[in-house]
């Protein structure tokens, strides 16, 4: 199968980042940034590196876009060029657009136009924090829709040596302890009778009320 081709717009700290942890993995990445230095910054991280606007749609399809499998557009302060970026891409027929969003409605105009993923890199990050912050067994915070998150949690001394059935955490909170992870092991499918063992991670789904209470139940 061939590798996967990708191109980042936008060369600021996100976009970048994308683009060098894409090109670190060993994919092809073309790199487009309107700002000429921010382009040359890239062209020794990435396959290609080219200064374009791209809400320039000749310029787009000169430098081939449409045959790209993925293409994040990642500026965030010109929500015009966002947008417009995205409407052009989407129409040219980009497999996938994955697109950064600067807030909540800028957000939903990309949705309705037909971004593929929207990305809030900002708000999730502040949310992992928080989370880490209010209790440090919290490892990951990721939402999977306004009312539905997984909450990646090391395990709370009180629940070191008991299994699934005695924390009851279902019946208790409303969650689903979904998998655990024990050093390099993953258990996906986790039993009733299984035991948390010290060092063990949680991986549970649930409504972000039932989350918070859950953390505020075990907060160490
Ligand atoms: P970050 O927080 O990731 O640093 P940001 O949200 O502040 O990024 P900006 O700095 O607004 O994002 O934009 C990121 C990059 O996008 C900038 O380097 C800018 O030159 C580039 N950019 C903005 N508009 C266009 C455009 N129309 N065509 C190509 N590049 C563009």
């Amino acid at each position: 199968m061939a590798k996967k081709q990708y191109a980042v717009i936008g060369m600021g700290r996100f976009g970048s980042s994308v683009a060098n942890a894409l090109s670190g993995m060993g994919f092809d990445v073309l790199a487009i940034d309107a700002d000429e230095q921010r382009t040359q910054e890239m062209s020794n991280v990435v396959t290609h590196a080219v200064s374009a606007d791209s809400t320039d749609e000749e310029a787009l399809r000169a430098l081939g876009i449409r045959n790209f499998d993925v293409v994040v557009v990642a500026i965030g302060e010109d929500i015009q060029s966002s947008i417009l970026t995205t409407l052009i891409l989407k129409d040219m027929g980009v497999p996938v657009l994955i697109v950064k969003a600067q807030n909540e409605l800028h957000g939903k105009v990309l949705q309705k136009i037909g971004a593929d993923k929207v990305i809030y890199p900002e708000r999730d990050m502040g949310l992992r924090v928080a989370h880490h912050l209010t209790s440090p067994n919290i490892l990951d915070y990721i939402e999977l829709s306004e009312d539905y998150s997984i909450l990646e949690m090391r395990a709370s001394e009180q629940m070191i040596g008991k299994n699934l059935l005695e924390l009851n955490i279902r019946a208790r909170f409303g969650c689903n302890v979904m998998a655990i992870r024990s050093g390099n092991s993953m258990n996906i499918s986790p039993y009733a009778e299984d035991r948390i063992e010290n060092g063990d991670v949680l991986i549970i789904v649930g409504h972000k009320d039932h989350l918070t209470k859950m953390e505020l139940a075990y907060p160490k």
